[in-house]
């Protein structure tokens, strides 16, 4: 087929998760116009990431929204507790952390993107066009000018912009048409996901429960617990071949207020593989084209920061971005700003993810760590309510947060605030 005459925007944006989507509510309010390709139909993919950090909930007040992001149906967690067979203890204490925030938000994916792309809608400047798959880049002397995407019924579009971004997550495709590819990290888990009825006698909320042999967290989503059980890296067919009563029995055993209903478990069907992937790339970007988020760089699980980081990308992409790309003065320097405002937060967070997995996870996972007697790390960290302090530091604000600082446009928006008042 003929592809229809190409599409003209300022900026195109491949990938509707949380980098695209609030990448493109900020060019809009500064005035950019801007086209956000989403090639599923609907947001609605379960098992995705769902917190939102202390930092990520800050940007959002900074742009006068936090009040009714958190009207939106959402489960808070000032602390984050694990349990292993010798006691309790606190990994992170939010309330602890300065400012407004001292909780992390658990709220579905979909319902996050769907506020944010509720907010963005109300600009002039921005459109989403859903079942719009990225296919590749279009070329000219070296330079990306734009995109080529295929809607529902295979008909080819070409979009022109003066910059494109991938947000099209960890196996982007866009990332792969512009010939970049990512330093493959490894990382020696994968988690299972499932679902378990939550009852509204359940006392406890969010927490994490180890073993020697195993690793769960257990996320409260209202009716619902969340299950992420971490399996070591490719071990999920053999678990499989074990049958699902083995998996039960394991839930069961492991925390024992979910024996009366793992049945729900019915089938494989209910029990989803996520591979677990961290790669970086090492140049985010070419002329004319820039990658954030997940294709820019596949985080760990650990932390559950993945998110967190694609936000503050998008963030810090509109802070640098939004003015030469409304003057027409982009060019490759102003790119090169966005990897180096970035590189420092992703490199130590994918650094620090990599130790936990080797040193602590695929250890306690292989049973050679005993949880009767918790690590010293662990042990003191359960002691030392500072330290819990620290932490929260380390998951809730992480490095280098970033604040809005992209130009509102004056017809738009409310004023963004200045930091530090939140
Ligand atoms: C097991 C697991 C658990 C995790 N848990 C958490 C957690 O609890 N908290 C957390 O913060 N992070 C978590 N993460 C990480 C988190 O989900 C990601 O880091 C985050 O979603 C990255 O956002 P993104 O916008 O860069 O990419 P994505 O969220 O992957 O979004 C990319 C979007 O692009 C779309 N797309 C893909 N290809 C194309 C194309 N060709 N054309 C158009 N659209 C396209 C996709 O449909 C998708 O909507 C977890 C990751 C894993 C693997």
């Amino acid at each position: 087929m003929e592809p229809s005459p190409a599409t003209q925007v300022t900026c195109c944006i491949a990938g509707c998760g949380p980098a695209g989507a609030v990448l493109g509510l900020l060019l809009a309010r500064s005035g950019v116009d801007v086209l956000v390709l989403e090639k599923h139909g609907d947001f609605l993919r379960d098992f995705r990431g769902d917190t939102l950090h202390p930092s990520t909930l800050r940007l959002f007040d900074e742009l006068g929204l936090a009040e009714r992001l958190l009207a939106v149906p959402h489960q808070e967690a000032p602390v984050l507790p694990v349990s292993t067979d010798a006691g309790d203890l606190i990994l992170a204490d939010f309330r602890r952390l300065p400012g407004r925030f001292r909780f992390l938000a658990f709220m579905p994916q979909w319902d996050f993107l769907d506020f944010v792309v509720g907010q963005a809608r109300r600009l002039p400047g921005f459109e989403l066009r859903m079942r719009a798959e990225a296919l590749g880049v279009l070329e000219e002397g070296g330079r990306v000018v734009g995109l080529t995407w295929h809607d529902p019924d295979g008909q080819p579009h070409q979009v022109r912009a003066r910059l494109t971004v991938a947000a099209d997550g960890r196996d982007s495709r866009l990332r792969r048409a512009a010939g970049l590819r990512p330093t493959v990290f490894g990382a020696p888990i994968d988690v299972l996901w499932f679902r378990l009825p939550r009852r509204p006698t359940d006392e406890l909320a969010t927490f994490g429960r180890l073993a020697a042999g195993h690793l769960l967290v257990l996320i409260d989503r209202g009716h619902y617990w969340q299950v992420a059980y971490v399996i070591p890296k490719g071990s999920a067919d053999e678990l499989r071949g074990h049958g699902l009563d083995r998996l039960r029995a394991s839930v069961a055993e492991l925390v024992p207020f979910l024996a009366d209903r793992v049945d729900a478990l019915e089938s494989w069907d209910d029990v989803r593989t996520l591979r677990v992937q961290v790669d970086r790339l090492r140049r985010w970007f070419r002329p004319g084209l820039l990658c954030i988020g997940d294709a820019a760089h596949a985080m760990s699980p650990i932390g559950g920061v993945g998110i967190n980081l694609a936000v503050h990308d998008a963030v810090a992409t509109a802070n640098l971005l939004a003015r030469p790309l409304r003057d027409g003065t982009l060019s490759s320097w102003h790119l090169a700003r966005v990897q180096l405002r970035r590189l420092l937060p992703t490199v130590v967070t994918q650094g620090v993810q990599r130790t936990i997995q080797r040193r602590f996870v695929f250890p306690l996972l292989a049973g050679r760590l005993s949880t009767t007697g918790p690590p010293a790390a662990l042990r003191l960290l359960g002691r030392s309510p500072s330290l819990q302090g620290l932490t929260a530091r380390a998951i809730g604000i992480g490095i280098l947060p970033e604040h809005v600082r992209s130009p509102s446009s004056p017809a738009l928006a409310g004023p963004v605030r200045p930091p530090g008042r939140a």
